[in-house]
């Protein structure tokens, strides 16, 4: 849903050539709207709108980008810083084994997420052992046997000959420290029991079993559905445990995006671990740039952006937006920035691409023939020419169709688009007058 509604508003936005005040305060109204419906966190929202505000203010005529385009970057970007900004690296203990001890509610999918997160350190080379410390229910000791089978991964718990329910979930967890060592396992992942809610018994439980197995990492998991109720749970067990990150599953689900995009600032810590899936292999190392793409619902317009920026020499292409917004946009430009964008690849339809087209251009189809067409004949005029086109008379078409190998017709055609671009430029006042227009809201 927040996808749909980010969507929404930069598919209006995309139309825009030129972005005024109200255009902004209109874009950031509906981008608190649709944190709030996703169920981001209050404070997390106003700090969001604050910082994309910052940024937008004094937004200048970008070399590489339109102005819905550069909103989308920030908006992007800040996602991604909102999200814990960077993978997170593992680290292991110099003395192994190397304990990692998860916590959270019933149902938040701990077990699974242990069993997954066995597999995953399998993926590093490592030889982990599973731990059952949730003694509650005696399924869960049986579901751990499953997963840890499915994963190929051993898993010690009670000593099964106590038979039924009981035992010490701490001295569990003590032992196994112990029989890794006798088995060589390198990582240890203690999974334990959840309550349906917040409960002091078991907070203390956990927090005894850190102590015994001082952990490497403690992770929280939580579930993604549960949105800012997650991050409630998280504080509390924050206060109790001091997380190292947090274990984000069910993002397959129908997740609003509240809780991943709360966590990271209300407990400050990041999300480590993501799992978006039942099976095993759904999970992996957490992405904060792969979910902000995900969470804007642009994969291709964010690429195109990244490709953008990178292609764009932003001097020149400064200098050809001065020379634009001053009504002197000529061949040589329109040649040059044609050449810059052709470097990001195939194009169609990426006219919007060019600094200030009007919105009018912006649509129209173009294909990679039709540009490939139109820069033989650019480059088939003189320098003069391309600076002046209006001494282009007759003589000088045929000139250049003849140099171009295309017909008189194309080139009058180019012409003409080229100084209706031009009338279109000077009519939309990219100048002075415009801006002031933008600021009368004020
Ligand atoms: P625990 O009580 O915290 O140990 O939670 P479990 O690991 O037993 O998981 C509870 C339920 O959530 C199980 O039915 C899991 O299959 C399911 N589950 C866990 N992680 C995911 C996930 O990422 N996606 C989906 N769709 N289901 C999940
Ligand atoms: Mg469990």
């Amino acid at each position: 849903a927040l996808t749909d509604r980010f969507e929404g508003i930069f598919t209006r936005l995309r139309g825009k050539g030129r972005l005024s005040e109200g255009d902004v305060d209109e874009v950031l109204r509906e981008i608190r709207l649709a944190l709030l419906e996703a169920d981001v966190s209050f404070t997390v929202v106003r700090g969001f709108v604050a910082r994309v505000r910052e940024a937008t203010v004094g937004l200048e005529l970008s070399g590489a980008l339109n102005p819905a385009q550069q909103v989308i970057d920030i908006v992007h970007q800040e996602l991604i810083a909102t999200l814990g900004g960077e993978t997170l690296r593992i680290t292991y203990a110099s003395k192994p084994p190397t304990v990692v001890l998860m916590a959270g509610l019933q149902g938040s999918g701990k077990t699974t997420a242990s069993a997954k997160l066995a597999r995953w350190f399998k993926g590093q080379g490592r030889n982990p052992l599973l731990v059952g410390a949730d003694l509650q229910r005696p399924a869960a000791i049986e579901q751990l046997r499953t997963l840890g089978r499915q994963v190929d991964v051993p898993v010690v718990s009670r000593d099964d000959a106590i038979g039924g329910e009981g035992g010490d979930p701490v001295e569990v967890a003590e032992n196994a420290i112990a029989e890794a060592r006798r088995l060589g396992r390198d990582v240890v992942i203690v999974d334990t029991a959840g309550r349906l809610s917040i409960d002091q018994e078991l907070m203390e439980q956990v927090r005894q079993i850190a102590q015994v197995t001082e952990p490497q990492y403690t992770f929280l998991v939580v579930d993604a559905m549960t949105g800012q109720d997650a991050v409630t749970t998280a504080e509390n067990f924050h206060q109790a445990l001091e997380l190292d990150g947090v274990i984000l599953t069910k993002l397959d689900g129908d997740a609003r995006g509240g809780a991943a995009l709360s966590v990271k600032e209300v407990v400050g810590r990041p999300i480590a671990f993501a799992s978006n899936g039942e099976k095993v292999a759904d999970f992996d190392l957490f992405h904060p740039d792969r979910l902000a793409g995900r969470i804007l619902g642009m994969g291709d317009v964010l690429t195109l952006i990244d490709r953008a920026k990178e292609a764009f020499d932003d001097q020149q292409a400064e200098e050809a937006a001065a020379r634009l917004m001053e009504g002197q946009f000529t061949f040589v430009d329109f040649l040059e920035q044609m050449q810059q964008v052709k470097k990001m690849g195939p194009i169609s339809g990426l006219i919007g691409m060019l600094p200030g087209v009007p919105k009018e251009l912006r649509n129209q189809e173009i294909d990679d023939g039709e540009l490939g067409r139109i820069e033989a004949m650019i480059t088939s005029m003189t320098t003069e020419e391309r600076l002046k086109p209006d001494i282009i008379d007759g003589s000088r078409r045929a000139r250049i169709a003849r140099g171009s190998g295309s017909d008189i017709s194309e080139v009058n055609a180019l012409l003409d688009q080229f100084r209706q671009m031009q009338k279109m430029m000077k009519g939309m006042g990219l100048g002075p007058k415009k801006a002031k227009k933008g600021k009368k809201g004020k």
